[in-house]
């Protein structure tokens, strides 16, 4: 059997214990009988498993009482819907426009009401995050959004914006339990789990329970309300179920791997030693300006599509694998989430020393 090193931005590597516990788990489990695949969510042992994998978010997180967390569906998409059909009182939101999957979410909020740009990066291909310690944020704005790790530039918001008292509302999914975070800054946390945390089709969405009302934008669907989830818990229709299971194998595997604070020390030290070569390297550049630089995902070129072509293709060839940069921006991109082994980026890091003095 031959794993690759997969640096693919996601669907991303999880950890080969968790794959390999699932994979003994898949025919019987725990003396079931059956895979939690083809287990009805409306039975004790899998409310066990779904009650399980909250109670360990919420003490991986430190999650207080008055946070829901709710295991959704559709996509991380599907909340740049979602949070404006429950969140939109005044029907005004500042948006901070730090890539595609914010401007993607801003987009979407204009079909609901006033959405804002307050502040952006678009003028150098979001290679930085913009100063947001004094927005011009509306008295009546109902929430500030932002992408707190933007995938597919590399670039992460190492203070968060300063949101003159308003709620915040951040999607996380590319940075999802990668650190520690204090939940009560933020109205909304969210993410798409299949980067960090287990396979597409789960969300989580840790909401401040004052914003989870029955006051909803009047055509909102009732799958799309978070008042449905929450008094639910999370089991109003079938849950994304053996998705789930799966994250909360992954939730124990942090837990083991010493929690949020190891996992920042483990990813602090894997891009260190990317940037470090990169940024003494005479053929790779890092794109990104060096104080917005994300742990998770790394971009870079050698100014020569040719030779990035080449380099992808060779590494590939290695081993290495998913290793170019989105479809948008060319180039090539690292995404060094936390299952990543550090292995992984000592190799590349090797393969990239090799690849530069043959190409130099
Ligand atoms: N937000 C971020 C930060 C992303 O990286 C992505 C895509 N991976 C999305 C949102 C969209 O996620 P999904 O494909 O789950 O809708």
């Amino acid at each position: 059997m031959k794993r690759v090193y997969n640096f693919s931005a996601g669907p991303a590597v999880l950890p080969e214990e968790v794959l390999k516990e699932v994979a003994e788990e898949m025919f019987d489990y725990q003396g079931s009988g059956m895979s939690v695949m083809e287990m009805s969510h409306r039975t004790k042992l899998y409310e066990s498993i779904i009650q399980t994998a909250e109670k360990d978010l919420r003490e991986l997180i430190g999650i207080p009482d008055n946070y829901k967390v709710l295991f959704l569906q559709g996509g991380a998409s599907q909340q740049f819907a979602m949070i404006p059909m429950n969140l939109m009182k005044n029907k005004k939101v500042a948006y901070i426009i730090t890539g595609q999957w914010a401007k993607k979410a801003y987009e979407e909020g204009k079909i609901y009401g006033e959405a804002m740009a307050v502040a952006s990066s678009a003028d150098k291909v979001y290679s930085y995050i913009p100063d947001c310690s004094d927005l011009d944020i509306k008295d009546d704005v109902d929430y500030v959004y932002i992408c707190e790790n933007n995938t597919i530039y590399g670039t992460k918001f190492w203070e968060l914006p300063n949101t003159k008292g308003k709620t915040l509302v951040s999607d996380v999914s590319s940075c999802f339990l990668s650190e520690p975070v204090d939940i009560t800054k933020y109205g909304v946390m969210y993410g798409g789990v299949q980067k960090n945390i287990g396979p597409a089709g789960v969300v989580i969405a840790i909401i401040r329970e004052d914003l989870i009302t029955e006051d909803t934008l009047p055509f909102t669907p009732t799958m799309l309300k978070y008042k449905i989830h929450a008094d639910n818990d999370s089991m109003y229709n079938t849950p994304p179920a053996y998705g789930i299971y799966i994250c909360g194998k992954v939730f124990k595997w942090i837990k083991k791997m010493g929690g949020l604070t190891a996992m920042k020390e483990l990813n602090e030290k894997k891009a260190t030693i990317l940037y470090d070569y990169l940024d003494q390297s005479s053929l790779f550049k890092g794109t990104v300006v060096k104080k917005d630089r994300s742990l998770m995902n790394v971009p870079f070129i050698t100014g020569s599509d040719e030779l990035d072509a080449k380099f992808v293709k060779q590494a590939k060839a290695t081993g290495f694998e998913n290793l170019k940069g989105h479809r948008s921006v060319g180039g090539m991109r690292a995404s060094i989430y936390n299952a990543m082994p550090i292995e992984g980026v000592e190799k590349l890091v090797e393969f990239m020393k090799k690849f530069e003095a043959e190409n130099a």
